[in-house]
């Protein structure tokens, strides 16, 4: 008879307080909790690298825990090794990609939230693929400390995090929020909430609770389009919470924190690049509450699109400025590493079948 036998839970996946129990059952003094988690935030690689903890609970630590949810099953580097694209297994089968940037002053990682996407904007690798399940704060955790255990081998330090992988991080609320309090956390990574970027497709329920959570996160809207009959094809849920409901709730989350909203609008030639998108954007937005980041849409296979020439996005960059908007042109880090979300795991998942949990169809966005 062949017995299955269950692999140990992940240690991020402990409460605090539930860390402090279980060392307690063993007689551990209460100042072990935060000797572990200092270690999990330095970086630790094992439990028997923790070496000022004794020997014997190191090995009971080993038996009772993995050091991480995230098992890395495919990566793939570009820009000369400054972008690492990552595809990590959860439990139960399925899988999220994590991207780390390093800039000369800082280094980045797009981090996931949910399997797949429920949004489905038709331009987007996530959002043509099925919706699979939200992932658990530790598990959006844990591949900034696997980012970050990773960069310290190099003597690097991750120092931002944004919200802009796979999923929507509105419709994966409290856990998103309780990573975003792990991040902060200075017994673990430390990350100011101040370097940490939350998008949102535009949940406008969901904006206006952020906005009470005290964390000076900064908010991004995929806006992509500034009229409603464009934008309900581009990103479907504008259906739900159309542009002046969106744009009004963007308006009052720069308002309660204090900070400027980001609108990032990927540049599809040809559908949302026109003098006249231009100009409907600079009717849109508050130049003072607001700040605009045009991305070159990053070409992903079957489908229409088509990303724009250098001049036609200068163009187009100059014409929202002449709104007197503020504009920044982000660079395409990783057109070499499956840059566009979701396309590594489309690659991987060409070749090796889907991810062992199957795939739902489709998900209720839990707005
Ligand atoms: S662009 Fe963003 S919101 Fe739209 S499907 Fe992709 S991941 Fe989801």
């Amino acid at each position: 008879m062949v017995i299955a036998t269950q692999a140990p839970p992940p240690i991020m996946s402990l409460r605090p307080d539930e860390l402090r129990e279980w060392l307690d059952a063993r007689g551990q003094p209460a100042f072990r909790a935060k000797q572990v988690r200092g270690w999990l935030g330095r970086g630790a690689p094992s439990f028997e690298a923790m070496h000022d903890l004794p020997a014997d609970l190191r090995a009971e630590l080993a038996a009772g825990f993995r050091l991480s949810s995230l098992d890395p099953v495919a990566e793939s580097e570009a820009d000369r090794g400054q972008t690492t694209k990552l595809l990590y297994r959860l439990d139960g089968g399925y899988t999220v990609e994590a991207v780390t940037m390093r800039y000369p002053r800082r280094t980045t990682l797009c981090i996931s939230s949910q399997v797949g996407c429920p949004i489905g904007c038709p331009f987007c690798a996530t959002g043509q693929g099925r919706f699979g399940r939200n992932l658990q704060a530790h598990e959006i955790f844990d591949q900034a400390l696997d980012a970050s255990r990773r960069e310290a081998l190099s003597g690097r330090r991750l120092s931002h995090v944004v919200f802009m992988g796979m999923g929507e991080p509105m419709a994966n609320y409290a856990p998103v929020v309780d990573s975003i309090r792990l991040l902060a956390d200075p017994e673990l990574l430390g990350i100011s909430p101040r370097r940490v970027v939350v998008s949102t497709a535009g949940l406008v329920p969901r904006i206006a609770q952020l906005a009470e959570e005290k964390l000076p996160v900064t908010l991004a809207i995929s806006l992509h389009a500034a009229r409603d009959e464009l934008r309900d094809y581009l990103v479907p849920i504008n259906r739900r919470y159309p542009l002046a409901e969106l744009v009004a709730a963007a308006r009052d989350f720069a308002r309660t924190t204090g900070r400027r909203v980001s609108y990032e609008w990927v540049v599809l030639a040809g559908v949302n690049d026109s003098d006249r998108d231009a100009d409907e954007l600079g009717r849109l937005l508050d130049p003072y509450l607001s700040h605009v980041n045009l991305i070159p849409w990053n070409p992903i296979e079957e489908t229409e699109f088509k990303g724009p020439t250098r001049l036609s996005l200068a163009r187009f960059a100059d014409r929202i400025r002449s709104r007197g908007l503020n504009v920044t042109v982000r660079d395409t880090r990783g057109r070499d590493a499956d840059a566009a979300c979701g396309q590594l795991r489309a690659r991987v998942l060409k070749g090796d079948g889907r991810d062992a949990e199957g795939a739902a169809t489709g998900s209720e966005v839990d707005a």
